[in-house]
This record gives C-alpha cells, sequence and structure tokens, in this order.
C-alpha cells in the first residue's frame, strides 16, 4: 500500500513531544512489512537538511484574495521512507514551531491551511497515495479538504483518510472569520461539522471527515468518549464509536535501548545491570550533585503544561522534600511550571535540580541515570516516557490514566510482579503516598532488581501497533467499520 503521512512534527527533524517519536519511527516500521509510505512535514527553522534538492518548485495556494506559492523539499530516503518537507519561509522559519511563551502565533490556522493544501497538491506530482494518515489538528484539514473542495478531485476519489488523534487537548480552535479566508464553504460551520461554540474547531471536523479515527492508546480510546476526558468532543466522538480505534504507539528501540545508547555514560542491559550506577552519577554530575547519594532518583522530563499533573507536585513538593530522595527534572512550557522548578532549586538545592530546556541527549541520561521516573499526568493519551523507563530500568511512577494505565502493571513486591507504582486519585496526597512506596521499595536491593528487570524485559516495539495500523488501513480502503475493540 502507498501512504502518505501528514504531521506538523517528525523527529529527527523536529520535535515537541511524542507526536514527533511517533511520525519519526511508525512510517519505517510500517516499510518493514513492505509498504510505501512517504511523510509529509513543514521545514521549520530548526529542520536540519543537507543540501536538499526541490522536489516540486512552485506550489500555489489560494488564500483570501491571493494566491501563496510554496515548495516542496526532497528530504531523500531514511530507513525506507520518503520525506518531503514543505517549504515557505514566511510562514515556517520562524523561532518555534507553534508559538512562543506568549502564546500562539496568531496566523497558525493560515499556516497549517497551507501545509495541508500543499500536501494534496504535491501528492499529486509526487504520487497520489492509497491512503493519507493524518497526526493532529495542524493536519485536519487534510479529511476536510477531500470531503469538500477535493470531493471531485479524480485523483483522489479512491483515497480514505485515516486520523489519528495524539492529544485532544488540542484541537486548533480560530474565530468563524477564518473559513472564508481559508476559501471553505460556510455550511462547514455548522454543530455537525467544524462549529464548536461559536469558533470554528478543526479537529472536530477532522473526526466527523475522517474515514477511520484513531487514538493513541487502548484506554484512552475510551476516555476521549467520556465528559472527564473529552473536552466537549466526546459526544462526536461516540457517534464515531464504531470507526474509533486505540492503537498503543511504540518505542523506536534503535533510539531508545540501553544496551546501546550511545548518549549515556555506560550500556547496560537486563543481563548486566552494572552500567547504570554509573550513569546515575554522570546525571548527578550533570545537574551539579553530589554523586555519592544512597537517594533514589526520581526523573522527569517533560513539556511543563497542565496535563502533566504539575500541579500535584506542586502541592506536595515541600513535603517531598523532606523524604530521601532527589528530583531532577528537564522541561520547558508554562512559566507557573519553570518559575516552581527554579524555586525548589533555590530552596533545597540538594533534592531538586531542573534543567529548563529541551535537550535530547539529556532526556537520554535522565531515562538511564534515574532510579524511578514521574508522570502523574492528569490524562496521556500514550506517554512514551515511562516506555522508555520501563526499557532503562528506570522504574515508572505514574496516574493511572491513558497510555499509563495500559502500560504499567502495578507492582507487588510480595510476588515480585509488576512494573511500576500507580495510583488513580488526581491529588498530590494520592501523588506523594505512591513515591513513599517506591522510596521504600528502592531499599530493598534484589526486589527492586527484580522490579527493574520485569520492566525492561517488556517489548513495546512498533512491529505490533504497526500491523494493527495496517488492519485501520485495509479496512479504510474497503470503507467498512473496523472488528477490532477499541
Ligand atoms: P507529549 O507528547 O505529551 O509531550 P510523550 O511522553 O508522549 O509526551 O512524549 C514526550 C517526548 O518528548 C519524549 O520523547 C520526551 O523524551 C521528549 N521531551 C519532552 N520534553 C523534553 C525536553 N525538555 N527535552 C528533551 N526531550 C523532551
Amino acid at each position: 500500500m502507498q501512504i502518505a503521512f501528514a504531521a506538523s512534527e517528525c523527529a529527527p527533524f523536529s520535535k515537541t513531544g511524542g507526536l514527533a517519536d511517533v511520525v519519526g519511527s511508525l512510517p519505517s516500521a510500517l516499510a518493514q512489512l513492505g509498504h510505501k509510505v512517504t511523510v509529509y512535514v513543514p521545514r521549520y527553522r530548526s529542520t536540519k537538511l543537507e543540501n536538499p534538492k526541490k522536489a516540486v518548485s512552485s506550489i500555489t495556494v489560494p488564500f483570501d484574495d491571493r494566491y501563496r506559492f510554496c515548495s516542496v523539499l526532497d528530504g531523500g530516503v531514511r530507513s525506507g521512507v520518503q520525506f518531503y518537507f514543505i517549504d515557505y519561509p514566511p510562514f515556517f522559519d520562524r523561532e518555534a514551531l507553534y508559538g512562543t511563551p506568549l502564546g500562539d502565533y496568531h496566523d497558525n490556522a493560515e499556516r497549517f491551511d497551507l501545509f495541508c493544501r500543499a500536501v494534496l497538491e504535491a501528492s499529486k506530482i509526487l504520487g497520489t497515495p492509497d491512503l493519507f494518515h493524518c497526526h493532529d489538528w495542524q493536519t485536519a484539514l487534510i479529511p476536510i479538504l477531500l470531503e469538500t473542495l477535493y470531493r471531485e478531485d479524480p485523483a483522489f476519489s479512491q483515497t480514505p483518510c485515516v486520523f489519528t488523534i495524539h492529544n485532544l487537548g488540542y484541537q486548533g480552535l480560530f474565530p468563524p472569520e477564518v473559513l472564508p479566508l481559508l476559501m471553505l464553504p460556510w455550511d462547514l460551520f455548522t454543530m455537525a461539522k467544524l462549529e464548536f461554540y461559536g469558533k470554528v474547531n478543526f479537529l472536530k471536523g477532522a473526526i466527523d471527515a475522517a474515514d477511520y479515527i484513531s487514538t493513541v492508546s487502548r484506554k484512552y480510546a475510551q476516555e476521549i468518549q467520556t465528559a472527564e476526558y473529552g473536552f466537549g468532543l466526546e459526544g462526536v466522538l461516540r457517534a464515531r464509536a464504531a470507526t474509533l480505534v486505540g492503537i498503543l504507539n511504540g518505542v523506536d528501540y534503535t533510539e531508545w535501548n540501553p544496551a546501546t545508547d550511545a548518549m549515556i555514560a555506560a550500556n547496560y542491559s537486563a543481563d548486566d545491570l552494572s552500567g547504570k550506577a554509573k550513569c546515575k552519577q554522570d546525571l548527578l554530575k550533570e545537574f551539579g550533585l553530589a554523586h555519592d547519594t544512597q537517594w533514589p532518583v526520581v526523573g522527569i522530563v517533560s513539556r511543563f503544561a497542565g496535563q502533566k499533573g504539575f500541579d500535584l507536585i506542586q502541592h506536595v513538593a515541600d513535603r517531598m522534600a523532606r523524604e530521601d530522595l532527589i528530583v531532577i527534572a528537564l522541561g520547558t512550557g508554562d512559566r507557573a511550571y519553570e518559575d516552581m522548578f527554579r524555586r525548589l532549586n533555590k530552596q533545597y538545592p540538594q533534592k531538586f535540580a531542573v534543567k529548563i530546556e529541551f535537550n535530547n541527549r539529556l532526556a537520554h541520561k535522565i531515562e538511564a541515570g534515574a532510579d524511578m521516573f514521574l508522570m502523574p499526568s492528569k490524562y496521556e493519551p500514550a506517554g512514551l516516557n515511562q516506555l522508555y523507563g520501563l526499557k532503562y530500568g528506570t522504574v515508572p511512577i505514574v496516574r493511572a490514566t491513558g497510555g499509563l494505565d495500559d502500560t504499567v502493571e502495578q507492582c507487588d513486591l510480595a510476588t515480585g510482579k509488576g512494573t511500576g507504582f500507580k495510583f488513580k486519585e488526581y491529588s498530590g496526597e494520592a501523588l506523594l503516598d505512591t513515591v513513599k512506596a517506591a522510596v521504600v521499595a528502592f531499599r530493598n536491593t534484589q526486589k527492586w532488581q527484580q522490579l527493574m528487570r520485569n520492566g525492561m524485559v517488556q517489548d513495546y516495539s512498533w512491529n505490533t501497533a504497526a500491523r494493527e495500523y495496517v488492519k485501520v488501513y485495509e479496512r479504510a480502503k474497503q470503507g467498512r467499520p473496523i472488528s477490532i475493540a477499541p
């Protein structure tokens, strides 16, 4: 099958979160199954391309009463996957992907409209796919355009669209006036289509227009159909339940494997854990902490966003500082949480260390050097860091939600079963109690190592997920509902 991926980020070219990891690794897993995959992404300022050739020198994108002209760069073939970059410097040659700490870029609707239209036009020149696989609100206009303005285009008459929701919290909400500017028909502005409390909601439109919808874990596929997790779209999602499936994200073990990772101080595996102690020392040194500690290191690598449960940490941080543990955090995002970690570091320099930056090398060092990995998320569609934590013997402490609930098995130290620590109630107390239990468990080295090994031998490679996606693609091609349970 010829599959065209469209996404707003893709590792290693551009990344703000897990979406980039997925778009960077699922296509090669599909290629290994014999499919031909093309990935379209914007070319940002941060996108590193060596001497890219132009694949298409000019694509016309209408906007309001004028045309814009972008080009497509050939990023070459990597692991059997063809990469193309939509190049339009006025929109994408910017400091960040979506916005600055002050807020989203004001023209995001236009930016990603141009991207989506350019992908459709480029694919007609570079090879019409059998199917589009689009990701998150930034590509939501592709299924919407296929259903509307491109409906009569013979190039796409047999081309279904699978749409994956990586995070329902980001929907692409814009004032209604964007519709005529983007040259979309006003009749899309109805409750059944894009209208959402007086605004235009791109994601809602894609949920309606896509042939199949997927999200990134089974649990999250159920959760988003409820008022608690549905962000107001639960009804729309329930209406599409027959064509909504949850497929758990995989891990690219060529990048995230302590046995081969070149970014960490020493390699180790479930059979020989000895290198992990060196990684811990190296991590402590990196964060300017004394490296002869007996205390466990609790690692955090995260976008500092409300979704990630930092309000719980805020609530109990001063009490956490009284425990025999060290917290090492890496992240960027909301000012309030950046300031919170800075304050904690100032007040408890031996207990809380933080680096406010996006740094992949440090992310690897934390996965390898920490003893525990903390993810107290309010909601978590899939979560990749806990999967990396499992592989690196860095025992996850998670809130039982979405993909975290699906992938971490509560440990039972008496039987030696399980892979981590979970709590259900979204409260600081529940978080603190669970961290305390982990700290106590850590003191029993033998049992702790069993727990580490239980996680390290889990297999969350892309192979299984890729096969599940293929089933969805096949059903989308045949135009019938999926029978695999959500
Ligand atoms: P989300 O997609 O919601 O941000 P995930 O856990 O699915 O959460 O994926 C986050 C990805 O982004 C992981 O690969 C993680 O290592 C990476 N990441 C997040 N913040 C940082 C950071 N400050 N520095 C380096 N990598 C980061």
